[in-house]
């Protein structure tokens, strides 16, 4: 539906990242030329003790715990479901290079209660985490069932993982009691010299009488009023917050703390998850900003404080399903 064959586009007009080396270095050449903000040391994100249900929630919970990025253990329809998951210290393809946690995992694998279903939105570093993969599938096997968007499941039969089941946007798989969703996001892909050959989404998980929507990575785009309307808004939506600066690059492929807030009225949710910020940086906004200008946003739009849950690093967010 959006495959231009042989690679995924976004189907809106002035949707796509500039994939031209000359934006990159354009980019990298301010960073050194104007520099960027300080990382703030770890002590500024808090860590909370967890309240993960052992070995699961009751069905008429929703857990949703925040393992730090776009990283969550949900547990709803009595189910286990992990989200893009990264445990790893770097969000990089190589041990000693690349984007390190300000803030360690939380929890470990190893910790884990036992996992049904593992959600993977794209193949970008922070969310296809390799280490973290082989480390559930080595603990969980075949009983882990992973879900992911088109032109993935030849990256994961190398790693031994045939229990995959690969969605178009607003294709289903069933998990009984859930249903998972493959939404629209605008976004990108490349993995080594892979560019755009794997598709990219949102996800929306759905019981009888709850659901969760997963917002990955995404710029500001119309899918998400078509989402909203589809499904009639949702209970809860986990919506990225951070990596947005600077603009002029940064702009198609992620939204800033506002753009966030509109999402959330757009796909008419109840309470708003933000993530995706204050545990790897990869942009050049200050790493505090975003939780802030989120608040003021959501202030500015009149909305209920409630309704906004910034959650510390392992929190856990109790809802009912
Ligand atoms: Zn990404
Ligand atoms: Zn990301």
């Amino acid at each position: 539906m959006n495959r231009n064959h042989p690679k995924f586009v976004n189907p809106w007009p002035n949707a796509e990242l500039d994939h031209r080396s000359s934006a990159f270095f354009r980019w990298q050449w301010q960073r050194l030329r104007n520099g960027v903000p300080r990382t703030p040391p770890a002590s500024s994100f808090p860590v909370a003790r967890h309240a993960i249900a052992f070995p699961r929630a009751a069905t008429s919970e929703c857990r949703l715990t925040w393992i730090g990025h776009a990283s969550f253990l949900l547990q709803l329809g009595g189910l286990n479901i992990l989200l893009d998951p990264i445990f790893s210290r770097r969000a990089s393809p190589f041990k000693r290079i690349g984007p390190a946690r300000i803030v360690p995992a939380p929890l470990q694998i190893a910790e884990l209660p036992p996992i049904d279903a593992v959600l993977i939105s794209h193949d970008h570093y922070d969310h296809l985490d390799e280490p973290s993969v082989r480390e559930i599938q080595e603990r969980f096997g075949a009983n882990a069932k992973w879900v992911t968007p088109l032109g993935y499941a030849d990256w994961f039969g190398k790693r031994g993982i045939n229990a995959l089941v690969e969605l178009d946007w607003w294709q289903t798989a069933q998990l009984s009691p859930l249903k998972i969703t493959a939404t629209p996001a605008q976004h990108w892909t490349r993995r080594g010299r892979r560019a755009q050959e794997r598709l990219w989404c949102s996800f929306m998980i759905e019981t009888q009488g709850f659901k969760a929507f997963f917002g990955a990575d995404s710029g500001y785009c119309p899918a998400f009023r078509e989402i909203g309307e589809r499904f009639g808004g949702c209970d809860v939506a986990m919506l990225p917050i951070g990596a947005y600066e600077p603009r002029w690059f940064m702009r198609t492929a992620h939204m800033n703390p506002e753009e966030a807030v509109q999402t959330f009225l757009d796909l008419k949710a109840d309470i708003m998850v933000p993530m995706h910020w204050g545990t790897f940086r990869l942009t050049d906004e200050d790493m505090l900003e975003p939780p802030q200008r989120a608040r003021d946003a959501w202030q500015a739009a009149g909305l209920p404080a409630s309704a906004l849950r910034l959650l510390q690093h392992g929190e856990t967010l109790v809802l009912g399903a």
